[in-house]
């Protein structure tokens, strides 16, 4: 990207957009010379535009990429007992003895070698939050709906947002043990609210499962399987890495520690990043049983530690070339912040004049 494109693209003239890379303490010599991402960012944010990365796989290698899946569903039918039950049929978990630390995401996989990564919070709440951040990290949504209760209200929801998103769904019907458990009655129910499950001809696929009793789980997994073969999910691996934050909290010890899934490329240990507003080295990369690991592959659930705060869930990971771009990068996006915090403010005073001080 050069100065030229940039004031053709933000409508700026090329005057003031040297200006601003002057100040960023870049140098610039002519409106033809290319400046860097980060700086185009910075000075795009400065003259007031909101800037998302587009990683460009043209040319690329791309290779098949396990599927993200988000569990949703009324509350109470089960949705943390199937994480739960699903959890503990992963390799990993069986190998060592359970996860012990919590990641916010898990990787199940198959004796074929396939596997499915989970994101380890259910609810609606979360989802919609990272898509409105531009975070499009889940594949496809189980749906839980318990047998006996039936399609209730945040059923409904959760699936009007798997619709908006575009995201498909499988259908788990839970509690199936249970002795009200009337699983015909949750498909016709379903039915007659436009999901148009496999029974009836449609491409929704339905699996009766007991989170409790762990039934089922296999068939769902086959299901969630299925759907991501028919969904042919690829990523590239080489290069760069692009991931999103999927939960971040602070650890005593080891300071703000996040849960990133790596959309594409290959995170690496030692790189400078960027995650949201915040900056750091990575100082290490644990996978979903603790271990360190040295890098890092399309949608492998990560604890990143090294950063200088805390972000949030459905941040963008940016991989920067050293300490100096990742300050600068982070200082910009955190001024950013505040002014549209500011200007946020502002604009609610004006809409409410009469409120008193
Ligand atoms: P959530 O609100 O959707 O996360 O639901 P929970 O996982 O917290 O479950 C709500 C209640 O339903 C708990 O008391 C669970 O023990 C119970 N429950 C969950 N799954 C099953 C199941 O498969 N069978 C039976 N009988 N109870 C279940
Ligand atoms: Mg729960």
């Amino acid at each position: 990207m050069t100065i030229l494109e940039l004031a053709k693209q933000t409508g700026v003239t090329i005057g003031s957009l040297q200006e601003i890379v002057l100040n960023v303490g870049e140098k610039v010599d002519s409106e033809f010379d290319p400046i860097s991402i980060d700086v185009a960012e910075l000075v795009a944010m400065e003259v007031g535009f909101n800037v998302r990365r587009l990683h460009s796989d043209e040319g690329a290698q791309l290779k098949t990429r396990p599927a993200v899946v988000t569990v949703m569903g009324h509350v109470d039918h089960g949705k943390t007992s199937l994480l739960d039950a699903l959890r503990q049929t992963s390799v990993a978990a069986k190998e060592a003895g359970g996860i012990t630390q919590h990641l916010g995401a898990f990787v199940v996989g198959m004796s074929s070698g396939a596997s499915l990564t989970f994101l380890d919070t259910p609810g609606h709440a979360a989802f919609s939050a990272m898509r409105a951040r531009g975070a499009a990290v889940t594949d496809i949504v189980v749906l839980v709906v318990a047998a006996d209760d039936g399609v209730m209200p945040q059923t409904l929801e959760a699936m009007n947002h798997a619709k908006v998103a575009n995201v498909p769904i499988v259908v788990a019907i839970n509690k199936c043990d249970k002795p009200g458990a009337d699983p015909e009655r949750v498909r016709i129910q379903l039915g007659s609210e436009g999901l148009l499950l496999e029974d009836l001809g449609g491409d929704v696929q339905v699996v009766e499962v007991s989170a409790i009793k762990k039934s089922g789980l296999d068939r769902l997994e086959e299901a969630l399987l299925l759907q991501a073969e028919m969904m042919d999910l690829k990523a590239r691996v080489d290069g760069t890495a692009q991931a999103y934050v999927v939960e971040a909290r602070l650890d005593r010890g080891r300071g703000p520690l996040a849960t990133a899934i790596v959309k594409s490329g290959t995170l690496l240990s030692g790189q400078h990043i960027v995650v949201g507003a915040e900056w750091g080295r990575i100082r290490a990369i644990r996978n979903m049983v603790g271990k360190v690991i040295e890098s890092a592959g399309p949608a492998i659930p990560v604890e990143i530690e090294g950063l200088k705060g805390l972000p949030m869930a459905g941040d963008d990971v940016v991989v920067v070339d050293s300490e100096e771009r990742a300050r600068m990068l982070s200082n910009g996006r955190k001024k950013k912040l505040e002014k549209d915090r500011l200007h946020k403010a502002s604009e609610e005073r004006a809409e409410s004049p009469d409120t008193s001080e």
